[in-house]
């Protein structure tokens, strides 16, 4: 008689619904052993719940990052397009199915499990996307999706008796009804939102994402971290071959905790010396800055610190401002303005949108 514990699913975690009762189907109703892989990239994932998700979930899950993969694949535009905002939702299943991939041949699984639903999104959960996504990660037959696979065709585990077609499900459309009673079933208190929360799905993230894209040359996943770090300054080329300057400033203390932590070795980073005020940091882009830009941005990181300005509007007085450029400090002396030259400004939705839009969508 077949043991069934003796095979292993992979099964994409995104940390929505979804996917969890996917993963909780194989192993319980299926009695297979399960190994969940979590993405980590700077737009989604979540590596501090892991711990947790183990815990009350009873699921074996290891963190992949795929950071600077999606960062190239951002880079060179999504062949599929962007959803509804700055997401390439094809493109990235694709990508982390291959990845996947790797991990059922390594382990020597039988498939690789998402949690898909005929239907539920506009365009990527349609039958044909879900065919061009199957067909683009090379998994014909070795792709489940258990919630939807009663109207799917069989695949290589169903066909070989290891998973049993009859305990699938043929869930379709966009209700969550039919989610909730399994989740019920399963025992599943803590419901997760639907989607794993993508920042590009977010115009507010999406927009300063496109920036970085456009403006930066070979644009990291480091890049995109420092996007959830501050508020986004710009200064855009003048002249051609210029590269564009970014400045971030921190909103918060957990924001300049993060510019410290995130800066790497050619990137400048200010801080209000003598009152408080933010941390910002001049993101190194392939030239030093220009000394008009340092001025710039030690005016625009005193401009964020209310006593500076009030002292500023009082008194005439400038803010020492201190610039940290590798092991090198320099004081400087900056009148708390953000009308600078040369001038740095957030990059808009608006000025996004009519970028991703001129590139193909998917909807998502
Ligand atoms: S929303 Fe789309 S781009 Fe974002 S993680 Fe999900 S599939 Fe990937």
């Amino acid at each position: 008689m077949l043991d069934k514990r003796k095979h292993k699913a992979v099964v994409l975690l995104s940390g929505g619904l979804d996917s969890l009762l996917s993963a909780k189907i194989m192993q319980e109703e299926q009695g297979l052993e399960v190994l969940c892989l979590h993405f980590v990239s700077p737009f989604f994932g979540k590596p501090h719940l892991l711990e947790h998700w183990r815990a009350v979930h009873g699921l074996d899950i290891r963190p992949v990052d795929i950071g600077e993969e999606f960062a190239e694949l951002l880079a060179a535009r999504p062949l599929h397009g962007y959803g509804s905002v700055m997401n390439p939702c094809v493109d990235c299943k694709i990508l982390m199915l291959r990845r996947a991939a790797g991990v059922m041949r390594e382990t020597g699984a039988c498939c690789i499990v998402t949690g898909e639903v005929l239907g539920q999104r506009p365009m990527s959960q349609r039958r044909d996307t879900l065919n061009i996504i199957r067909r683009d990660a090379d998994l014909k037959g070795l792709l489940l999706r258990p919630l939807c696979a009663r109207h799917l065709e069989p695949t290589r585990a169903e066909e070989d008796g290891l998973v049993d077609r009859e305990k699938l499900y043929g869930f379709s459309g966009r209700s969550r009804k039919n989610q909730r009673e399994l989740a019920a079933r399963f025992g599943i208190e803590e419901i997760p939102s639907p989607a794993g929360g993508c920042k590009l799905t977010e115009q507010e993230t999406a927009r300063s994402c496109w920036a970085v894209l456009k403006y930066t040359t070979q644009a990291r996943a480091a890049d995109f971290y420092l996007v959830a770090a501050g508020r986004q300054l710009w200064h855009l080329p003048v002249e051609e071959g210029e590269s564009a300057l970014r400045l971030i400033v921190g909103r918060n203390e957990k924001d300049n905790a993060a510019l410290q932590r995130l800066a790497g070795p050619r990137d400048l980073l200010f801080s209000t010396a003598d009152l408080p005020g933010p941390t910002a940091l001049g993101r190194f882009s392939g030239r030093e800055w220009p000394a008009g830009a340092v001025n710039a941005a030690a005016s625009l990181t005193a401009s964020y610190s209310g006593r500076a300005v009030r002292r500023f509007q009082e008194s005439g007085r400038k803010t020492a401002v201190l610039m940290r450029a590798g092991n090198e400090e320099v004081l400087l002396s900056a009148a708390p303005v953000r009308d600078t030259a040369p001038a740095f400004a957030e990059y808009t939705w608006n000025d996004a949108r009519e970028d991703i839009r001129s590139s193909r969508t998917c909807g998502a």
